[in-house]
């Protein structure tokens, strides 16, 4: 399996702006946001996407969700919007599974 771009900016292989780091988590900006505030939180572990998920990595999604509010929290943002992309028919264009968190404008529903 070819490496990820995610993995490569969790090794420093490749720049991104880091907000956040763990042992099991980093979270860094969109390289092209959509909204003033634009994160991802990816896990380190590579997991595809969630279909690629087990059981055992229930508690590492759920951690995913923790750091996703700790860095909205970090950037003030009154509400945001979680997102995952899951298959390309969803508009997954990196596999390696990530959480958006998407904030600091009003967010319109239903999505696109
Ligand atoms: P998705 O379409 O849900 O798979 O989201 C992938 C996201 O990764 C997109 O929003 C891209 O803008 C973002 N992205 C791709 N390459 C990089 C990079 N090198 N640094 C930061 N974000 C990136």
């Amino acid at each position: 399996m070819t490496r990820s771009i995610f993995e490569k900016i969790i090794d420093r292989q490749i720049p991104a702006t880091i907000v956040y780091e763990d042992e099991m988590a980093l979270a860094f900006r969109d390289i092209n946001p959509v909204a003033p505030t634009h994160i991802l939180v990816v896990p380190k572990k590579r997991i595809n996407k969630l279909e690629d998920m087990t059981q055992e990595d229930s508690a590492l999604i759920g951690h995913l969700c923790f750091v996703a509010n700790t860095v909205a929290q970090k950037e003030n943002l009154e509400g945001y919007r979680l997102v995952i992309n899951n298959g390309e028919q969803a508009g997954q264009t990196v596999f390696h599974l990530h959480i958006h968190v998407i904030g600091g404008r009003p967010l319109s529903w239903p999505p696109g």
